[in-house]
């Protein structure tokens, strides 16, 4: 019997420092569990925030093109690149693909504690929720949101905790850099827009949570064997 193919995806977003600590530990968990684990990392290390602070020692604003490419195109290349093609379909259709990225719980600068519980609120909305086994009604395990897409690939949310502010003088900066209007909603600038990506996890305060423990490693790990096993990401 060949072993189930799993691929693993971190670091679309590199302020996101929680996914990228916990995927390569979720991986060996799966590989220990059976199955056949690819990790792929983001081969962009630099942060959005010190893309645009380089872009500003650059003399540059950052367009909308360039800051779509830093926020989705890794992934979304990944994806066609194991979906897309009817050849590769049928090759890696027994393929499972993670995305792994932080979800930040704590209110920042630039997201209020009243935004995040109406976004929490929408997401329970329209995901489905499963059975995590022995897992099921632990408090950490619900902190993680297992976003089940049309027949795509499955988005893995962990909790986290950001930092809460830039220092004033970055701020300043990257409002500049981020200054172009957003195609999507022109009364905003990409700043409005994408701002809560310039702000890293906070590692520290998020491991003092218990976001980045073995439990959590476990939880990981037995909510995609679980959806696997369901078939959810199978065609
Ligand atoms: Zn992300």
């Amino acid at each position: 019997m060949t072993k189930n193919k799993v691929i693993i995806t971190a670091g679309q977003h590199r302020n996101e420092k929680g996914a990228q600590i916990l995927a390569p530990l979720v991986a060996e968990r799966l590989r220990k569990l059976g199955y056949k684990v690819k990790l792929f990392e983001n081969p962009e290390k630099r942060t959005p925030r010190q893309i645009g602070l380089e872009a500003f020692r650059e003399e540059r604003k950052i367009e909308e093109k360039e800051l779509e490419k830093i926020l989705y195109q890794w992934e979304d290349r990944l994806y066609w690149r194991y979906r897309k093609f009817p050849i590769l379909n049928f090759l890696y259709r027994k393929v499972s693909i993670f995305n792994l990225h932080d979800d930040t719980i704590n209110p920042t600068e630039f997201v209020l504690e009243e935004e995040l519980r109406e976004e929490l609120e929408s997401i329970e909305a329209v995901y489905e929720s499963f059975d995590l086994g022995d897992f099921k009604g632990d408090n950490l395990a619900h902190k993680v949101k297992f976003s089940v897409g049309g027949g795509k690939d499955i988005t893995i949310e962990i909790p986290t905790i950001s930092q809460t502010s830039l220092p004033e003088d970055q701020l300043e900066v990257l409002e500049k850099v981020f200054e172009n209007p957003c195609s999507k909603n022109p009364a905003k600038t990409l700043f409005e827009i994408y701002c809560s990506y310039l702000l890293d996890t906070d590692i520290e305060e998020t491991k003092r949570q218990g976001f980045l423990s073995q439990k959590m490693v476990e939880i990981l790990a037995k909510g995609i064997d679980y959806l696997i096993k369901n078939e959810y990401n199978l065609e």
